[in-house]
């Protein structure tokens, strides 16, 4: 481990002890919070002027609310695709970390290794297994399941995590290999270990403050003259895209590299202390400090320039996967093509796919849901839960199921007189069909993690409301021991 790395680690314990749950972290593209939403409200306004039947306002809501809950950690390591490779996110380009490194404490904070936006966005097994904890499957396939099931309302909110997809390979820093991992650690911690921060994406940085700042935006009456479709299915959509923003655009950490042929500079202008550096159709893609040499793309001049042509290829891609969606669907109830079920997880695998990151991030959502008092409540709650955890831990160890059985009631002569000695049963013996322990530990592990189920939620306004779940979840173990 060298100094950087170790800094890294203390970095994270930091964040950890500090209580800065409020990680806004990672390899993410656009926020969630305004970008995402944004694009994804424009997507189905487009639809709608286009395609029939229309989309109703709750189907709206729920692409919009898939395309901003995709963000949940860590789903987000799978956002990313290099066009020119056909690669997952390789942990490249971040302040100089070797990319090894940089994918040992990913999986190490993560939990997991990455799969392409392309891989994923299909990958029902990893989403339903690895991911059961974090949101699960939310796959396309998942989405036209469960349309052609009747259940339209979370049909739409997982397409609407596709669209999440289909909005980061808008964003260059998700195609070009551009790693950026944007905690906001304050500067005084910064000097005390002798490193600075990444601060993020500047493109993405600026497009969220664009987002908060022009939420009534409104680029479908443009987008409706002259429609013309940019592809035809997910995979067309989803590569087109990322060639889009891999080929025409830079990333901070992408400019000029030896990596990326393109894209070309058309010509260079001076401009007082800059040199500017334009692309084709004379898209200003980068400024050169004429001093200290030092090529930039963090202007707002520059953003806007990209944004003006990367949103509308998202929210035109966006409008087609919905349209493909629909198509799809209909061949599905026709018996056209037959969607694959995924694999079921099993209790240990659910274990086994617990993110620590995601955990952490998972405490932040609770944390963000308090708005008043917020270090006194979460410390009370804190305290609960650690007794409620404590409690629980107690029943779970001092509970063997092979070895549970009802003690006899029989009287002492029997006892002494009787031949017969009941055995408790043999844990190595053929599994019983009937045996539903491995379903209601499942059970138990999706109910308080809320995935599945009623959601397990802490609202830290109200303990009774924690008292009473976790009070369910010991009846269920209760039902376990009978
Ligand atoms: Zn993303």
């Amino acid at each position: 481990m060298n100094i950087k790395n170790i800094s890294i680690a203390l970095a994270i314990c930091f964040l950890v002890l500090t209580g800065v749950f409020f990680v806004r972290a990672g390899v993410e593209a656009y926020d969630s919070h305004y970008c995402h939403p944004l694009l994804t409200k424009q997507i189905t306004e487009l639809y709608n002027k286009i395609y029939q039947p229309n989309l109703t306002k709750s189907q709206k809501q729920k692409l919009i609310q898939g395309s901003s809950d995709e963000d949940i950690a860590p789903r987000w390591i799978n956002h990313f695709y290099d066009p020119t490779t056909g690669k997952e996110w390789l942990g490249q380009r971040l302040q100089g970390v070797p990319e090894e490194k940089v994918r040992q404490i990913s999986k190490l904070i993560f939990g997991k290794d990455p799969v392409s936006a392309l891989n994923w966005a299909h990958n029902q097994n990893l989403q339903n297994t690895d991911y059961r904890l974090y949101q699960g499957n939310r796959a396309f396939e998942s989405a036209v399941s469960l349309y052609s099931e009747g259940d339209k309302d979370n049909a739409y909110y997982n397409l609407g995590h596709i669209l999440h997809l289909i909005e980061d390979m808008s964003v260059p820093a998700h195609t070009r290999q551009d790693s950026h991992f944007d905690v906001p650690v304050q500067k005084e911690f910064e000097q005390m270990m002798g490193i600075t921060f990444d601060d993020g994406e500047p493109y993405e940085n600026w497009a969220q403050n664009y987002a908060i700042q022009n939420q009534d935006l409104n680029l479908v009456d443009i987008l409706e003259k002259n429609y013309q479709p940019i592809c035809y299915s997910l995979d067309d959509c989803l590569i087109i895209l990322s060639q889009q923003s891999n080929n025409n655009f830079f990333s901070q950490d992408t400019i000029l590299d030896d990596d990326y042929d393109l894209p070309k500079i058309k010509k260079y202008i001076i401009e007082g202390e800059h040199i500017n550096a334009y692309g084709d159709a004379g898209v200003l893609l980068f400024k050169k400090d004429r001093e200290s040499g030092k090529k930039r793309l963090d202007y707002s001049e520059i953003h806007q320039a990209y944004w003006d042509k990367l949103a509308p290829m998202a929210i035109l891609a966006g409008v087609e996967v919905i349209k493909y969606f629909h198509e799809e669907v209909e061949k599905a109830k026709n018996e056209e093509i037959v969607i694959e079920k995924p694999l079921k997880p099993k209790f240990f695998a659910l274990l086994g796919g617990i993110s620590p990151w995601g955990e952490l991030a998972r405490l932040g959502r609770f944390a963000e849901s308090v708005k008043q008092d917020f270090y006194a409540k979460l410390n009370d709650a804190w305290q609960e839960l650690q007794l409620s955890i404590r409690d629980l831990i107690f029943r779970i160890t001092t509970f063997n199921p092979f070895l549970a059985f009802t003690p006899p009631t029989f009287s002492i002569d029997e006892t002494i007189f009787s031949e017969e000695i009941e055995l408790p049963p043999d844990p190595f013996a053929e599994e019983d069909p009937n045996d539903k322990t491995d379903e209601i530990l499942t059970e138990i592990v999706e109910y308080m993690t809320g995935v599945g189920g009623p959601v397990f939620n802490f609202d830290f306004q109200n303990q009774q409301n924690v008292e009473e779940a976790l009070d369910d979840i010991y009846e269920k173990f209760d039902i376990l021991r009978q």
